[in-house]
């Protein structure tokens, strides 16, 4: 094939059956979201880059190299796909003033757009779980955010032991200011050992240096000045309002001091669920408090908190892990044998669609009409519980044959054609088996 007709590097095509694992996924994310009452959200996959980066921060790994940004050939428009969801949502709702009546929780599934080296785990185009309460400003919101995790990650079968949740607070902007004094210090002090990444950012930003992932730094950046020793009474509260909230429904949590977050916006509270089945790529869902984002995007202070779950992650954990996802399968294959019986088929197999049953009718080729092995090899793969024959002498008495194909127990049976709906229905809904 032509180079210029793949699918661009790290972006990848998700087929059947790998796409039932991810309708299966979104199918407990949703019935998780409404169990929390969060409302589904939906914003633009390009937005202009000047949201990114006045939401993000100039000096961030994503602002600074991740971004796919372009400029629109017929106006000039500098335009970004979306390597996050937090700004664009803050963007609409600042936007729309949406906030107007009182406070709000939403979430998203996201496709997200960043320019890194593609590997397990890591891709230009990813999904992720994203959500948001907007407008609270209490530690018991950052809280119910965590145990929603925490929720999704047992309600997907992940063990509670294959995940860990670190927990930090960022403080507030002053306390932060403090900290970053005595950062630098500590940095300058320790120059000899500084990588190029860090030299640019020493003051521009020398909180990302904490976020560094080059090896040889390690040893330094555990030896900084700790933000937590900078941190005021009121930060220490609300902290101590999450971990209330934690200790006492069980979550245990590792407070991680160095725990950062790849975006400028947190203050206060973040946290990460990390995963030691999937290398370097182990965090799964990563979140925390932004307090001053609406304010840097041009709206009212309002405090708002939010996480993200990296879709692709959490499948690869699922797999990791041997959770058991299950297979979709049609309830029922319906068996044609000849061309005679196809549009009785077709009437019967609406009629059963219409009761709430899932066929799947063999096709006609062009020239042969399948033989009946054949067709009763496609509907053993298809995963069909039954197979529903509308053979010619079944047909002649208006009748059909059910044939149980997962269950020996079940016994083949023949149904008036006029019934073969309503009995269909009744058998897949209380699983008892065909009466001979
Ligand atoms: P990492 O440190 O692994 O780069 P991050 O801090 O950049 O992660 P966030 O921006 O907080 O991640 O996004 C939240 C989640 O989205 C991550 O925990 C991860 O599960 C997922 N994620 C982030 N970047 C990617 C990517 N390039 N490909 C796949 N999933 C990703
Ligand atoms: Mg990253």
């Amino acid at each position: 094939m032509a180079e210029s007709l793949r699918a661009v590097k790290g972006m990848n095509d998700i087929l059947p059956p790998e796409s039932a694992r991810w309708e299966w996924f979104e199918t407990r994310v949703r019935a998780l979201m409404a169990r929390y009452g969060y409302a589904n959200i939906r914003t633009p996959i390009v937005e202009p880059t000047a949201l990114f980066v006045r939401g993000l921060g100039e000096v961030t790994d994503i602002v600074e190299k991740e971004m796919y940004s372009f400029v629109d050939s017929m106006n000039g428009d500098k335009l970004t796909l979306r390597p996050e969801a937090t700004a664009g949502i803050v963007r609409a709702m600042v936007e729309h003033n949406a906030l107007y009546n009182g406070p709000m929780r939403v979430w998203s599934q996201v496709a997200l757009f960043r320019h890194e080296r593609p590997q397990k785990g890591r891709y230009r185009q990813f999904h992720q779980i994203d959500v948001e309460a907007l407008g609270f400003a209490g530690p018991d919101v950052d809280a119910e955010q965590i145990l929603m995790c925490r929720a999704l990650l047992a309600d997907l079968g992940i063990p509670m032991a294959q995940v860990r949740l670190e927990l930090n607070s960022l403080g507030q902007p002053a306390e932060r200011l403090a900290h970053r004094a005595a950062l630098v210090a500590h940095f300058e002090s320790h120059a000899d050992l500084l990588d190029e990444d860090a030299r640019r950012r020493l003051h521009s930003n020398p909180l990302r240096i904490l976020d560094t992932k080059n090896p040889a730094m390690q040893a330094m950046v555990e030896a900084a000045p700790q933000l937590m020793d900078f941190l005021g009474e009121a930060s220490l509260a609300h902290l101590n309002g999450v971990r209330a909230v934690l200790d006492s429904v069980g979550i245990a949590y590792r407070i991680n001091p160095r725990l950062v977050r790849g975006m400028d916006y947190y203050n206060l509270t973040v946290f990460e669920w990390i995963t030691d089945q999937l290398g370097s790529q182990g965090t799964v869902c990563g979140g925390g408090r932004y307090d001053g984002l609406f304010e840097q995007l041009g709206g009212k202070p309002t405090p708002a908190v939010g996480w993200g779950m990296g879709v692709e992650r959490m499948l690869l954990l699922l797999e990791a892990v041997g959770a058991e996802v299950p297979a979709i399968a049609p309830d029922v294959y319906a068996i044609v044998p000849s061309l005679n019986g196809m549009v009785a088929a077709a009437a019967a197999c609406e009629a059963l669609r219409a009761a709430g049953v899932s066929v799947l009718m063999h096709a006609a080729g062009r020239e042969a009409w399948g033989s009946m092995k054949s067709q009763f090899k496609k509907a053993d793969a298809s995963g069909a519980r039954y197979a529903l024959i509308f053979g010619d002498d079944e047909l002649a008495q208006d009748t059909v044959a059910l044939k149980p194909l997962r269950d020996a127990a079940e016994a083949q049976r023949t149904l008036p054609l006029a019934d073969a709906p309503s009995i269909i229905a009744e058998l897949l809904l209380t699983g008892s088996p065909v009466q001979a």
